[in-house]
């Protein structure tokens, strides 16, 4: 264990979107890069705006991502409470060590803090040295009686024996602030480390809770696998700088530090976080992916999986290679499971342009069915040699084989599913394919 104490500290005020999400992600891969101590604080001072169930959905979106807190609500720890709405008492402590420093006064009721006036260096360990003076005194209690932000975070940061603060670029701002109390209050000084922000996909504005693809909710209910979604926030403002970025969290973890994260502002991308789920749906050892599909699957009311262990699993282990995400895979192995089966109307235009489908469907037919054995192999000879001597493409018998067989142009590979659905299938399908689709 190290002695590194890092903390992500959420205002429960809205759902966890990918900003707050990855602040804790850093937060986290830097703790576990160096043995360090994962704290989840709640700031919660603003009564009004936070609510149980946000912090739930905090809570949840973060278990669901991998990111496992060492202390904080639920887990309890020695630096509690971990809520700030219940530390009351320790601030009211705070606040008499600065009115005995001579730091604090009161004025309209509000009590404020009294500024050096003196230059101060903030040491980014992304952004590098920062100078700036805080001319004006600020409160750090309103007349309500109620803490500001800036007090209570310092606060917390000194009681919780905080080493390093990761967060937001737009809180720079607040930092210098955060200097003048933390010299005022005689505490060490933490490292402080701010990331970049998240850019929308288009345009020069911030991703905002309102945008398209904002919120780690989107991605549970879609059946993202958090792995992937994970692995594409770490490269939101960090850089691996080993030309590699998709791998495997240990190895970010061994990987991930300060000098990684760029300065400049990343950008939201959600193909590119989509294809992030594709490349870890595909890497997945096959039993965990038929776990998922199976999920993914079992629940579309009007697909009936049956009881054949042995050929869902074939199905499945076809379609991994495939598979985009788990929305699709439903439509991607419907077939499998039922002759009734749509027809895909762009793939039927397609496939019907040129040529003569259905005349290329009756000879497949035929030696479809006069075959010896019906697997992979010799379904593939057969038809290539039939193609050969009728002085045709291969292709074209095809794609008209798939088209009626699964009702779609697309999908996994053709010779493996044939054998896969069976002889008796595929010839009763091929047969009352002609008038569905002639
Ligand atoms: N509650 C603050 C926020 O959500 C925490 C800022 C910090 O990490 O210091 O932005």
């Amino acid at each position: 264990m190290s002695n590194v104490r890092v903390r992500f500290a959420p205002s429960p005020t809205g759902f966890f979107h990918i900003g707050s999400a990855r602040t804790a992600l850093f937060n986290w891969l830097y703790a576990r890069h160096t043995g360090g101590t994962f704290v989840l604080r709640i700031e919660d001072t603003d009564s009004e705006r936070n609510s149980e169930e946000y912090l739930n959905v905090i809570k949840d979106g973060m278990k669901w991502l991998g990111l496992d807190w060492d202390e904080g609500p639920d887990v309890g720890g020695n630096f509690g409470p971990y809520f700030q709405s219940k530390r009351d008492g320790i601030y009211r402590e705070y606040l008499e060590i600065l009115r005995s420093k001579g730091r604090a006064y009161d004025k309209d009721g509000a009590v404020f803090f009294k500024v050096s006036g003196e230059p101060q260096v903030l040491h980014d360990a992304v952004y590098g040295d920062v100078e700036r003076v805080e001319e004006k005194d600020f409160p750090i209690f309103r007349s309500n009686g109620t803490p500001v932000f800036h007090f209570v975070n310092v606060v917390d940061d000194i009681c919780m024996g905080i080493t390093n603060v990761i967060r937001g670029q737009d809180h720079l701002t607040n930092t210098n602030k955060h200097i003048e109390l933390f010299k005022a209050f005689g505490a060490p000084m933490p490292q402080f480390a701010h990331i970049p922000l998240i850019l929308k996909s288009e345009g020069q504005g911030k991703m905002s809770k309102r945008d398209r693809g904002a919120l780690i909710e989107e991605y549970q209910v879609k059946n993202f696998m958090p792995e992937a979604v994970r692995n594409y926030l770490c490269m939101l403002g960090w850089n691996p700088k080993n030309g590699k970025e998709i791998m495997p969290i240990e190895e970010i973890i061994s990987l991930f530090d300060f000098s990684g994260i760029v300065k400049s502002n990343a950008r939201f991308d959600e193909r590119k976080m989509a294809h992030f789920n594709t490349e870890h749906l595909r890497a997945l050892p096959r039993d965990k992916f038929r776990a998922i599909a199976r999920r993914a699957v079992e629940s579309e009311s009007d697909i009936d999986l049956g009881k054949d262990e042995a050929y869902i699993g074939k199905v499945f282990d076809l379609c991994q290679p495939k598979a985009a995400n788990m929305e699709s895979l439903p439509s991607m192995v419907r077939y499998f499971f039922s002759d009734d089966y749509p027809f895909d109307s762009a793939g039927r235009e397609k496939i019907f342009k040129k040529g003569d489908p259905l005349a290329r469907l009756a000879e497949a037919f035929e030696v479809l069915k006069n075959l010896e054995s019906f697997d992979k192999d010799s379904i593939y000879a057969a038809i290539c040699s039939l193609a050969e001597n009728a002085g045709r493409k291969s292709s074209e018998y095809f794609q008209i084989v798939r088209f009626a067989v699964t009702g779609q142009a697309g999908g996994p590979d053709l010779f493996p599913m044939l054998e896969i659905l069976g002889r008796e299938r595929v010839l009763s399908r091929i047969g009352s394919a002609f008038s569905k689709i002639g």
